[in-house]
C-alpha cells in the first residue's frame, strides 16, 4: 500500500506566470489564469476562448498510480452518471493524461480537468434543508457511481481515509495548540473507536469520493440566489474505504453551517440513503465516524497550519472545523443513531427492542396507588389558557390540583407548553422524557423489576436493570448503593417532594429531562414511555400533523391553501405568539384579524356568556345591537351615523357596491387595480389583483372600470412624479366614465394600499378621486377592512391619513378578533335610500353574539390602549426596518405606518426586480428562528408585517433582529 500525503508536504510553488506556461506548453491552451484554494495542490482556473479547465498542479506526493485513478474515475463516474456534474480529464498535446513539467528542479504531475460549471457552497453560512438534501443527494449519487470502480491507484495510504482516522488523529494531536482541544480530540478518537470496533468487518468498502463536502460539490443558483448542489470536484480523496465514509464527511461539513441544529444533516442523510441504501452496521457508525472526520480535520488542519502558516486555505476554514468537531461531539452517539433509524424510517436498533420488551414486563413502581390522574400540560391543555403557561410554578401547582384526591401524573413524551419560551431562535426543550409524579407522603415505592441499586442518596437513586437506568428524583430512598433488589422489592417512598421518573436504555448515557422537537424521536426511544410502570397510559397522544395535513388535502378545498410547504400545526395563539403542537412559540407577525391577540380571555368570557345567554338574530329587540352600532357611530367621522352589520369583508363590500348602485340607481364602479376586495360576486369584481387570481383583468364585468394601482414605489408614477400623477390619472379615468355616459355608481379603494403591501396614497390622492366621483353624482367607500381600526396607530380610520370623509366605510378582520364580523357605516340619508330594494336581514349579521365579541374587542382596544402601542411600537418597527436598508440592498422600501407595513424585497433598487423566491424562503427561514411571517403583494415579494396590536418593543426587536440575521447569513 501506498504511504502518500501523510507526510504532507506543503503546495508547489507556482506562480500564474509559471502556470501559464506550463498550460500553453503542455495543452496548447491560452487564457486569463484564477488560482483556486487547495490544501495540497495548486490550481488554477484557466479560461480559453469558450472553454473553462482546470490545471492541477500536484503534490510531489502523489503518485502518478493515485492520478491515474482520480482520472479513471471521474471517466467512470461520467458513464455511470452522465447527469451528475463532474470533471473529466483532457488530454495533453502529446496525448498523454498526466503531464509533468520541472518547477524548481523538481518535476511535478500535470493536468487539465473540464471545469464544473456552478458554484460551491463555500462561504455560506446557513444551509436551508432543500440544499442540505441537494448535497447529500450529489454524495450518494457519486458513492453509488463509483460503486463498480476499481483501480490499483485506490489502494493507498491517505490521511483522509476514516479507516485511518484513528492512526492520523493521534498521530498529529500533538500539533494542536490548546492543551484543552487537544484533549479532547484524543478522547472522542478513543470513544469513537471503542463504538465502531464491533462494526468495522461489516462495514461495505468501495472506492470513494471522500471529500463530497460543502466545498467540493457545486451547482447553479435557485431563484432564490441558493446554491443548489448538482456536482462534485476535486477526486483528490479518491480511495478504497468505507463507503459511509463518504456520507460521514458530507455530514461532518454541513455541521458548521447548522451549529444550533446538528440534526438538519438528516436531509442530506436521507438523500443519500434514498441513493444507497445505507446498512444496519452503517448506520450504527455513521455518527462515530462525522466525530471522527471532525478530529481527523482538526488534528490535520492545526498540523497543516504549522508547517503551510500562509496558506489561506488551510488557516480559514480551521475555526469551521473545529465548529464542525464541536457540535458533532455534542450529539451523543446512542441519540445520532436512534434519530437516524428513525429519519430513515428503520425499526428499533436491537439492543433497544430489546431494552423496550423487558421494560414492557415491568411492574408497577407504587402498587398501592390504585388510580393516576395524567394531567394534560401540551398545547391544547384546557388548563393553560390565558397565559397560565408562562407562570413560573404552573407545573406544580396543576400537578398538586390534579392530586388532591389521591395522586397525579404528567405525560410521557408531551411537549410541554410550560417549557415553551417566547421570542427565543433556540428550539425549546419541551419534549418529555420522564414523567413528574405527586404523590400522598409516605406512598411506598417498590422495584419494577430486579436491578442493582446506583449512586443512591438522600433522595434519589439508580437501578440498574435490563430494561434500562431508572432514575428516581425525590423519594426518600431505602436502599444502598450496589444493593441487589427482586421485582417488587420495596426501594423507598415518598417524601414532600415531587418524584421523577425516567429510564434510559443505554447504561452509561447522560440524559437531559427535555428534549427539543429535532431530537425528541431519538431521546424518546433511549428514554422509552413508563406506562407499564404505573398501570396507566400516560404517553403523550402521537401528534401527526403531517398526517392531518393529509386529511385536510383529501377533504378541504385545496385551493383554500395553508401557509408553508410543511406547515407546523398550530392549535394555540396567546397574545402575540401562536404555539404549535411542539410547544415551539411564533412570533405571530401576521395575523392583523387577531387584532387584540390570540386567545384574549375577555372575548372568550364575553362570547361564552352571551352564546349561553341567547344568540339569535337583529329581527329581534336586545342591547347588542343597538350599543355597538352606537359604539361604531361615535368612532365613525361626523355624519356617518348609520350601521349595517354582516359577517365579513366580502360581504360588508358586496353590499356597499350594492348599496351604491341601489342608491344612485348606476351600476358603474371605479376600483383601483392590484386591489383585493374579497370573494363574494360583486367584492371580487373590484378585485383586481392578479397575486390571486392571475386572469382577474380579463375576467372582470363590463361595470367594472380602473384606475392604476397609485402604488408611488413602483406604479406608472413615481416619486416626486406620484402625487400629481395619480391623482389626474383616477380623476380621467372618473371624469372619462362620465363623459361616455356612463357616470360612476362608487369609486371604491383602501385608503392605505393594502395589497401592494401597506404602501401609503399619494398626498392628496384621495381627495382628488373622491371630488371626482362626487363630481359626477356617486359614492365613496372606503375599504377600511384591513387599515382601519386603530393599527395605523396615528389615526383609527386609515381615510383620515388622506384627509377625506368617505361616503360609506367597509370593516371586518379587526372587529370580531376572528369572529366574523363586518359591517358597512354610512349616512343615514345613503341607507334609508337603499331601502328601495326593501329590507336588509343577514342572520347571523348583528347577532347578539357578533354584537359583544364586537363591543368587547372595542373596549379592550380602549382599555389596553391597543392603537397607542400601534403606534409607538409601529414606529419603533418601522424605524429599525428602515435602518436595515443600509446593510441589506434586497430591501428596498420599508411601506406603511402604525402595525401595518410592510418590508418590500427587491433584487435591484433601480430596476425593482421582486425578489419574489427570496422572499417566501426568508419566510421559511424566519418560522426557524421563531418567526410568523408571510409575503403579500402583486409580487409576493413584500413581507407582510400586520401583528397583533399588543406587539410590544422587545418583539419589535426580535422580529428586526432576526431579520438581520437571515438577510446576512442567507436562506
Ligand atoms: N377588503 C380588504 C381590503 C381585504 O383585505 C379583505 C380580506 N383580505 C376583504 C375586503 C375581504 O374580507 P373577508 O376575508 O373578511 O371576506
Amino acid at each position: 500500500m501506498k504511504d502518500e500525503a501523510i507526510e504532507i508536504s506543503p503546495r508547489p510553488r507556482v506562480s500564474e506566470a509559471q502556470a501559464a506556461t506550463i498550460a500553453r506548453e503542455l495543452f496548447g491552451v491560452e487564457g486569463a489564469l484564477k488560482e483556486l484554494g487547495s490544501h495540497q495542490d495548486r490550481n488554477f482556473r484557466i479560461d480559453t476562448d469558450g472553454v473553462r479547465g482546470v490545471l492541477k498542479i500536484a503534490n510531489r506526493g502523489w503518485g502518478v498510480q493515485t492520478l491515474q485513478a482520480q482520472n479513471a474515475a471521474m471517466l467512470h463516474v461520467a458513464k455511470r452518471d452522465p447527469a451528475l456534474g463532474a470533471p473529466l480529464p483532457l488530454a495533453a498535446l502529446d496525448g498523454s493524461l498526466i503531464s509533468s513539467f520541472e518547477i524548481d528542479g523538481e518535476r511535478l504531475p500535470i493536468r487539465l480537468l473540464t471545469y464544473v460549471e456552478g458554484q460551491p457552497l463555500t462561504g455560506r453560512r446557513y444551509l436551508a434543508p432543500e440544499v442540505i438534501a441537494d448535497l447529500g443527494d450529489v454524495a450518494g449519487r457519486t458513492c453509488a457511481a463509483l460503486a463498480d470502480f476499481d483501480h490499483p491507484g485506490l489502494d493507498r495510504r491517505v490521511q483522509w481515509d476514516l479507516r485511518q482516522g484513528e492512526a492520523i488523529a493521534t498521530a498529529l494531536h500533538g500539533s494542536i495548540r490548546d492543551p484543552q482541544r487537544r484533549g479532547q480530540v484524543l478522547e472522542a478518537t478513543a470513544e469513537v473507536q471503542a463504538c465502531i470496533a464491533a462494526f468495522v468487518d461489516a462495514l461495505p468498502v468501495q472506492a470513494i469520493h471522500g471529500d463530497a463536502t460543502d466545498d467540493n460539490v457545486v451547482g447553479p443558483l435557485d431563484a432564490a440566489g441558493r446554491v443548489r448542489p448538482r456536482g462534485v470536484i476535486d477526486f483528490g480523496d479518491l480511495v478504497r474505504s468505507w463507503r459511509i465514509g463518504d456520507l460521514a464527511v458530507t455530514c461532518c461539513s454541513i455541521l458548521h453551517h447548522r451549529p444550533d441544529d446538528a440534526f438538519a444533516v438528516l436531509h442530506a442523510i436521507r438523500a443519500f440513503d434514498a441513493r444507497v441504501a445505507l446498512t444496519e452496521a452503517e448506520i450504527a457508525v455513521l455518527w462515530p465516524l462525522v466525530v471522527l472526520r471532525g478530529a481527523v480535520l482538526v488534528a490535520s488542519g492545526e498540523h497543516q497550519a504549522r508547517l503551510d502558516p500562509d496558506n489561506p486555505s488551510v488557516m480559514e476554514p480551521l475555526e469551521n472545523e473545529w465548529r464542525m468537531f464541536s457540535v458533532a461531539r455534542s450529539v451523543p452517539f446512542a441519540l445520532a443513531e436512534a434519530t437516524i433509524r428513525h429519519a430513515l424510517g428503520r425499526p428499533l436498533a436491537a439492543r433497544h427492542a430489546l431494552a423496550h420488551a423487558a421494560l414492557s414486563e415491568a411492574g408497577r413502581l407504587f402498587p398501592t396507588i390504585g388510580q393516576l390522574a395524567i394531567l394534560d400540560l401540551s398545547s391544547t391543555s384546557e388548563q393553560l389558557h390565558a397565559g397560565k403557561w408562562l407562570d413560573q410554578g404552573t407545573e406544580q401547582a396543576l400537578l398538586a390540583a390534579a392530586a388532591a384526591n389521591g395522586a397525579a401524573i404528567t405525560r410521557h413524551g408531551e411537549f410541554r407548553m410550560t417549557r415553551s419560551r417566547r421570542n427565543a431562535v433556540e428550539m425549546p426543550e419541551t419534549c418529555a422524557l420522564g414523567v413528574d409524579v405527586r404523590l400522598p407522603p409516605a406512598t411506598p415505592i417498590v422495584a419494577p423489576f430486579a436491578g442493582v441499586v446506583r449512586r443512591a442518596d438522600d433522595s434519589s437513586l439508580q437501578l440498574e436493570s435490563s430494561a434500562g437506568r431508572l432514575e428516581l428524583s425525590g423519594l426518600v430512598p431505602e436502599v444502598a448503593h450496589g444493593a441487589v433488589l427482586a421485582a417488587g422489592d420495596r426501594i423507598g417512598h415518598a417524601g414532600d417532594a415531587l418524584l421523577h421518573v425516567q429510564l434510559c436504555v443505554e447504561p452509561m448515557l447522560p440524559t437531559p429531562a427535555f428534549a427539543t422537537a429535532a431530537t425528541a424521536a431519538g431521546w424518546t426511544v433511549l428514554c422509552p414511555d413508563l406506562s407499564p410502570l404505573f398501570g396507566a397510559d400516560v404517553a403523550a397522544p402521537r401528534d401527526d400533523a403531517h398526517a392531518l395535513l393529509e386529511r385536510r388535502r383529501n377533504s378541504f378545498a385545496r385551493l383554500q391553501v395553508h401557509y408553508y410547504a410543511e406547515p407546523m400545526r398550530v392549535e394555540r395563539g396567546w397574545r402575540q405568539h401562536l404555539v404549535d403542537t411542539r410547544a415551539r412559540a411564533y412570533l405571530d407577525m401576521v395575523n392583523n384579524v387577531a387584532a387584540i391577540g390570540h386567545g384574549h380571555p375577555r372575548l372568550a368570557d364575553a362570547v361564552d356568556r352571551q352564546m349561553r345567554m341567547l344568540n339569535s338574530n337583529s329581527r329581534f329587540h336586545y342591547s347588542a345591537v343597538a350599543e355597538l352600532s352606537e359604539r361604531l357611530v361615535a368612532l365613525a367621522p361626523p355624519g356617518l351615523d348609520t350601521v349595517f352589520l354582516v359577517n365579513s369583508g366580502s360581504e360588508a363590500v358586496d353590499l356597499a357596491l350594492r348599496i351604491a348602485q341601489v342608491v344612485t340607481g348606476r351600476m358603474d364602479v371605479v376600483a383601483v387595480r392590484e386591489a383585493y376586495h374579497g370573494w363574494t360576486l360583486a367584492s371580487d369584481a373590484v378585485t383586481t389583483s392578479l397575486a390571486d387570481n392571475p386572469r382577474a383583468m380579463e375576467t372582470r364585468p363590463a361595470w367594472v372600470h380602473f384606475a392604476c394601482a397609485p402604488n408611488s414605489y413602483r406604479g406608472a408614477y413615481r416619486g416626486a412624479e406620484a402625487r400629481q400623477g395619480y391623482a389626474a390619472e383616477v380623476a380621467a379615468v372618473i371624469d372619462g366614465l362620465a363623459a361616455s355616459g356612463r357616470p360612476a355608481a362608487a369609486y371604491i379603494a383602501e385608503p392605505v394600499f393594502g395589497n401592494a403591501g401597506g404602501v401609503m396614497l399619494p398626498e392628496g390622492y384621495l381627495v382628488a378621486a373622491y371630488a371626482a366621483t362626487r363630481r359626477h353624482g356617486g359614492l365613496c367607500i372606503a375599504d377600511e377592512v384591513q387599515v382601519g381600526y386603530g393599527r395605523l396607530g396615528h389615526c383609527w380610520w386609515g381615510h383620515e391619513e388622506q384627509g377625506v370623509v368617505p361616503d360609506m366605510i367597509t370593516i371586518a378582520k379587526a372587529m370580531g378578533n376572528g369572529h366574523p364580523l363586518g359591517a358597512v357605516i354610512t349616512t343615514r340619508a345613503i341607507a334609508d335610500a337603499f331601502s328601495a330594494q326593501g329590507s336588509f336581514f343577514s342572520s347571523a349579521g348583528g347577532s347578539p353574539v357578533s354584537c359583544v365579541a364586537g363591543l368587547t374587542v372595542l373596549d379592550v382596544i380602549r382599555d389596553e390602549h391597543l392603537q397607542a402601542n400601534a403606534a409607538t411600537v409601529g414606529d419603533h418597527l418601522r424605524a429599525r426596518c428602515l435602518s436595515l436598508m443600509a446593510s441589506h440592498p434586497l430591501i428596498g422600501a420599508v411601506h406603511g405606518m402604525g402595525l401595518y407595513m410592510g418590508v418590500e424585497l427587491v433584487r435591484d433598487r433601480h430596476s425593482l426586480e421582486p425578489a419574489t423566491a427570496e422572499c417566501l424562503a426568508i419566510c421559511e427561514r424566519m418560522r426557524e428562528l421563531g418567526i410568523v411571517v408571510q409575503p403579500t403583494g402583486e409580487r409576493n415579494n413584500v413581507l407582510k408585517l400586520k401583528p397583533p396590536m399588543c406587539l410590544s418593543l422587545e418583539d419589535a426587536d426580535f422580529f428586526v433582529d432576526q431579520l438581520d440575521t437571515v438577510l446576512r447569513d442567507g436562506w
